[in-house]
């Protein structure tokens, strides 16, 4: 299975993502979980893409897509992948499938998570990480059993610095701007799957799979 998942910040695409990979036993593809990775290792890459992050920019196209093509040479991708937070612009979608191209691959599906603006922002308000496994919560929609602590591991929970309301609206414009004609533009590929990303994690998730099959 070779999926893209597209949507606005906070649409919930890591977490959808997160459950399509136990599903399908295919890797999640974050550039955005990359970038932060990079960060916090001050690499080169980490050290250039910092300043675009926090402003709510994008990263130049040039930077993602190396690190996209790279990653999908990777042997765990042989059998599927789940992009999500890539592609961003219609030069990044172009580099894509120039890429899959060269690799023999095609795309399955881009499921397009769709969510009312004011219900991206209490979500992003509310998102909460853990530090030491990734796994994503929210204080309201998705708490964990004890305050501040993964239920999965134990580790701490920390909120994202640009998940402060300034920079949320600058992402959503971004968003907006650069990154949501690329429905149009999967559409015209007929593999545009559009869900209704305002229902339950649960739901969605059902949702997701059920036109997955139908397609
Ligand atoms: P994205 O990767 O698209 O930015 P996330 O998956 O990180 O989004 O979700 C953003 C926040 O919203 C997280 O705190 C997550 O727990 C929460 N969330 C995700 N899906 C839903 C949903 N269907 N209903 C309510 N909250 C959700
Ligand atoms: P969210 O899903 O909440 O929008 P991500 O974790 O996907 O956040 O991305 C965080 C930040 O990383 C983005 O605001 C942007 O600066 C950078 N980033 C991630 N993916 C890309 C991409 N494909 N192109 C450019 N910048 C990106
Ligand atoms: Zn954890």
């Amino acid at each position: 299975m070779k999926l893209i998942l597209l949507g606005p910040p906070g649409a919930g695409k890591g977490t959808q993502a997160k459950m399509l990979t136990e599903r399908f036993d295919i890797p999640q593809i974050s550039t955005g979980d990359i970038l932060r990775a990079a960060v916090k290792d001050r690499t080169p890459m980490g050290v250039k893409a910092k300043s675009f992050m926090d402003a709510g920019g994008l990263v130049p196209d040039d930077v993602v897509i190396g690190i996209v093509r790279e990653r999908l040479q990777n042997q765990d991708c042989a059998a599927g992948f789940i992009l999500d937070g890539f592609p961003r612009t219609v030069a990044q979608a172009d580099a894509l499938k120039e890429t899959l191209h060269s690799l023999g691959k095609d795309l399955d599906a881009v499921i397009s998570l769709e969510v009312d603006t004011e219900a991206l922002v209490e979500r992003l308000t509310g998102r909460r990480t853990c530090r030491e496994c990734g796994q994503g919560y929210h204080v309201k929609f998705d708490p964990p059993r004890e305050a501040g602590r993964c239920d999965a591991c134990g580790g701490e929970l920390f909120q994202r610095d640009d998940d402060s309301e300034e920079t949320i609206r600058k992402r959503l414009e971004v968003y907006h701007a650069q990154t949501s004609p690329l429905a149009a533009y999967y559409r015209n590929e007929d593999l545009l799957l559009p869900v209704d990303g305002m229902q339950e994690i649960g739901t969605v998730q059902e949702k997701i799979l059920s036109h997955l099959q139908a397609a």
